[in-house]
């Protein structure tokens, strides 16, 4: 039976009584915080409030780029067999990943967290995995792609499947409605899910698919897909350097989590995740497409776990991975201004043109 006199859903320690004393920036932590988690200032976090501003100076939605291209190479003979297979897998992946990121967010990682700042940007991070698995359902009605077919490839593709079976056991841990933090082995558990998130979900199982559909546009094939994954990419990059930040900040206040052990699990983790990711690349690639192909492909997913291993501050697994696409730290960069109002269709329907009538 659920017991309400606890602080799961952060309540009973939180609770405002007239009298009770002022937040001090002290109490604030970003996990087992005793501060009102109500009470967003004084600001402690800045990096994650910082974060929260740029992610929402880079809105966009999916319906504001156009499709039509995209829609004519499709139906026309512009894609080779190959070409086709990349998107429909791609997009197999995609279609469901973002609402596994969103569930683990919502329905995990934020009760866990204490630092308001870091649940506001979760909270601007939940939006755009929506407009993420938006983004992805409006390429394929676009298409007119079987979607019965796609969105069940997580169920029904085995190089898919097993990148989600991978994940779920961290997302279950922390959406467990039993679970909760206070306790090493806990508090442990929190911040390996939170690691296999930032950093092996969203920086490592993204990645492949990134590359295939902006490789594809660089091509000028699918300049549309392409432009969306580009936006999505710039969002992805934010959540996982959010991710990382939180990771740093709980490791800095809690330094006792960090063990060989548990660092030692988080490099095995790494290892098999890239092995994943590599099983996905050659699945999806078949003989490769113009420039790419699964061996590149694996390079830069070495290239890139040792870059988030460097980032959480623990050794790379693969050294001298070099990185065989530079262009992708471009499109990364992406400043939204560059293209974005040329190649708008629709203006989403903002406050001020609201009607009561
Ligand atoms: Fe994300």
């Amino acid at each position: 039976m659920l017991n309400f006199d606890d602080d799961r859903l952060m309540l009973k320690t939180n609770y405002p009584t007239v009298g009770s004393a002022r937040v001090r920036i002290e109490d604030k932590q970003v996990i087992n915080g005793k501060a009102d988690v109500n009470q967003l200032v004084p600001f402690k976090y800045h990096w994650a409030w910082d974060k929260y501003l740029a992610a929402c100076a880079n809105h966009w939605m999916p319906q504001e780029i156009s499709m039509a291209r995209d829609i004519a190479q499709w139906k026309g003979k512009d894609l080779s067999a190959e070409e086709r297979r990349v998107v429909e897998r791609n997009l197999g992946f995609f279609v469901t990943a973002d609402s596994l990121a969103a569930n683990n967010i919502v329905l995990g990682t934020y009760r866990h967290i204490t630092a308001p700042e870091c649940r506001q940007f979760l909270l601007r991070q939940a939006f755009e995995e929506a407009i993420h698995t938006h983004a992805y359902q409006y390429i394929v009605e676009s298409l007119g792609l079987d979607e019965g077919e796609i969105f069940n490839m997580y169920h029904e593709i085995p190089s898919i499947c097993d990148k989600d079976a991978f994940l779920l056991p961290f997302i279950e841990t922390l959406t467990d409605p039993m679970f909760r933090t206070g306790q090493v082995e806990n508090d442990q558990k929190l911040l390996q899910s939170i690691i296999i998130f930032a950093c092996l979900m969203e920086g490592l199982f993204f990645y492949v698919g990134f590359v295939q559909i902006l490789a594809l546009g660089r091509q000028n094939k699918m300049p549309g897909a392409a432009e969306q994954y580009q936006y999505i990419l710039r969002d992805e990059s934010m959540h996982c350097n959010f991710g990382i930040d939180m990771i740093n900040a709980i490791k800095e206040e809690n330094p006792h989590l960090w063990t060989k052990a548990f660092t030692d699990e988080i490099k095995s983790l790494f290892t098999q995740a890239v092995e994943l990711e590599c099983r996905y690349a050659e699945d999806t690639m078949g003989r490769g497409i113009l420039g790419l192909n699964a061996g590149l492909l694996k390079q830069y997913l070495r290239f890139i776990a040792n870059r988030r291993l460097q980032q959480i501050g623990l050794d790379p697994l693969f050294p001298g991975a070099a990185n065989p696409f530079p262009w992708m730290a471009e499109m990364i960069d992406l400043k939204k201004e560059k293209n974005f109002f040329e190649s708008r269709v629709t203006e989403y329907q903002t406050g001020g043109a609201l009607s009561w009538d």
